[in-house]
């Protein structure tokens, strides 16, 4: 069945409150919309862990940069619409960016740590627009559970200190990373890569593998397993914004991998002028 698309911040209070009364459980999932497998797996798990699942499809302004691809953004929205009908969304969420942010608006969420290094630095901002606009969905519709992907893990690390420091009290499920059959991660950006680009992209997966294969094989200094992610991106003529190993859950820095210490490797480049992030458990 068609989801029902709502439009208004005040149907989204009132269907809400309908739901509550019900007693019914519901799950979000927060999109910028050109949804793709990785977002359907979100919706799917979403129908699993609640009564009635919510998607927002939403380009939100606030986390694009001055010179970042805001204004081109991929977008698709009646290919969305029966995408979330075949994942079993019930209500779509489809704002305009005067209903987020009307005249007088005025209050931005800021994590001070999680958002530092990685995206947090090439893209002042991004975080802040990121932890405004999650925490209004989550303030608005008041979900059980929310889900959100490991592909974008800085993120993913930023809604869950959020959550937690503002009592938001909401289930936050981070889901794994949908890849193309090749081993590229899913992205509505991936739309922008000519062919050629697309084929160089795929050194971001191949780097992430090859650092893995070195950590289980025993290596376990920092240097040496993100050498072999700018090997590979070295070979496919990628240029590298930053290749990382981090604590898991603190994003910061680590020198070695330690047993019994999650780490996380993160890389992202440029395909052309396409910028693409990936990564992946080490280790452990
Ligand atoms: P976006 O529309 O890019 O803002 O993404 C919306 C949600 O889908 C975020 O929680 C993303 O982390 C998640 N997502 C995007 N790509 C993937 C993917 N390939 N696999 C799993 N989740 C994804």
């Amino acid at each position: 069945m068609a989801p029902r698309v709502l439009r208004s911040v005040e149907e989204v209070k009132a269907w809400g409150a309908e739901l509550r009364r019900a007693g019914r459980r519901l799950a979000l999932v927060p999109t910028m919309g050109f949804l793709h497998e990785g977002h359907l797996s979100l919706m799917r798990e979403g129908r699993h862990r609640a009564d009635v699942v919510a998607t927002s499809i939403f380009v939100n302004p606030t986390q694009f940069g001055p010179k970042e691809d805001l204004s081109r953004y991929p977008r698709d929205f009646e290919g969305d619409l029966a995408r979330c009908a075949s994942a079993g969304v019930d209500v779509v969420f489809a704002p305009e960016a005067g209903a987020m942010y009307p005249p007088g608006y005025q209050t931005y969420v800021e994590v001070t740590e999680v958002s530092k290094g990685l995206c947090g630095d090439r893209r002042p901002g991004h975080f802040r627009g990121v932890a405004t606009i999650v925490t209004q969905l989550l303030c608005l519709f008041r979900p059980d559970v929310a889900l959100f992907g490991e592909k974008d893990y800085q993120q993913l690390q930023v809604i869950k200190a959020m959550n937690r420091d503002l009592h938001l009290g909401v289930d936050i499920v981070g889901m794994p990373t949908v890849r193309e059959a090749d081993g590229l991660a899913m992205s509505s950006r991936n739309a922008y890569l000519s062919p050629e680009e697309r084929k160089r992209a795929l050194a971001l997966s191949r780097g992430l593998g090859a650092a893995q294969a070195l950590a289980r094989a025993g290596t376990s200094e920092a240097s040496a397993l993100t050498e072999a992610v700018r090997r590979e991106l070295r070979a496919a003529d990628l240029r590298e914004d930053y290749v990382e190993l981090v604590d898991a859950e603190r994003l910061t820095p680590l020198p070695t991998l330690q047993p019994g210490q999650p780490a996380r490797l993160l890389v992202a480049a440029f395909s052309g002028s396409t910028r693409l992030i990936d990564n992946q458990p080490i280790g452990g």
